[in-house]
């Protein structure tokens, strides 16, 4: 990408990508176009915020590609009024992302810094329906509990037993699973009236879902 690039040329690009990565879903396109990733990218790699890559965040963390982000969200299929559970925080990109297509985003991460620093961006951005908590995502949210929609943005070894929980009959889950440092299969998960339908959708690679709180 040149360094010339207008912002308009830049949205442009960044658009292009997702949809020829298969991010064809107009109220997803509209939401990415919405938002400026560039808002969630500090320090040195803040120049290839428009670029289709995922890139360092604080904590050892990091802020996923934006066409998988696209696909994900695509993929959770988010009404209008439904509720979404975000497990990992990260930037808080994906959050705000969901937050224009439905009624009410939680969002946890195990790194308060992460959901502070996140906290401020949605809160400059007025985007007033993303409520952001410090906590562990692998037990879900049991007082918000049950969720139209659940979206998992770290690798779990297989889809953590207290979220398919807290689905609502229905619902759906994304959540990548698989061997936390090798590629994982992106899986969405339907609750059905007697138990969950499983899809594989595609090959990603997250960094792993951990237990407990971070130190930071
Ligand atoms: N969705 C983020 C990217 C997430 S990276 C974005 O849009 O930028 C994965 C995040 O999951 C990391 O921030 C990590 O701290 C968090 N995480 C890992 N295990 C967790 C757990 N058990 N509970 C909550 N967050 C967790």
């Amino acid at each position: 990408m040149s360094d010339e690039d207008s912002p308009a040329e830049r949205k442009m690009r960044f658009l292009f990508q997702l949809r020829s990565r298969g991010v064809t879903d107009p109220r997803v396109l509209e939401s990415m176009e919405a938002i400026d990733r560039g808002l969630f990218v500090r320090g040195q790699f803040a120049d290839r915020a428009y670029e289709d890559t995922p890139l360092p965040i604080p904590c050892g963390q990091t802020i996923s590609q934006p066409s998988v982000v696209g696909l994900m969200t695509q993929a959770l299929e988010v009404g209008a009024r439904d509720t979404v559970l975000e497990v990992g925080t990260g930037s808080g990109y994906q959050a705000a992302i969901l937050s224009g297509l439905c009624r009410r985003v939680y969002t946890v991460d195990r790194h308060r810094r992460l959901v502070q620093e996140a906290e401020r961006i949605f809160s400059d951005l007025g985007l007033y329906n993303i409520i952001a908590q410090v906590a562990d995502g692998s037990r879900g949210l049991p007082d918000q509990a049950p969720f139209d929609r659940i979206l998992v943005t770290a690798a779990a070894e297989d889809p953590p037993g207290p979220l398919l929980a807290q689905l609502k009959i229905g619902g759906i889950m994304v959540v990548p699973v698989g061997q936390s440092d090798a590629v994982q299969t992106l899986i969405r998960v339907t609750r059905t009236e007697d138990g969950f339908d499983y899809d594989e959708l595609r090959q990603v690679r997250f960094v792993p879902l951990v237990e407990g709180l971070g130190q930071t």
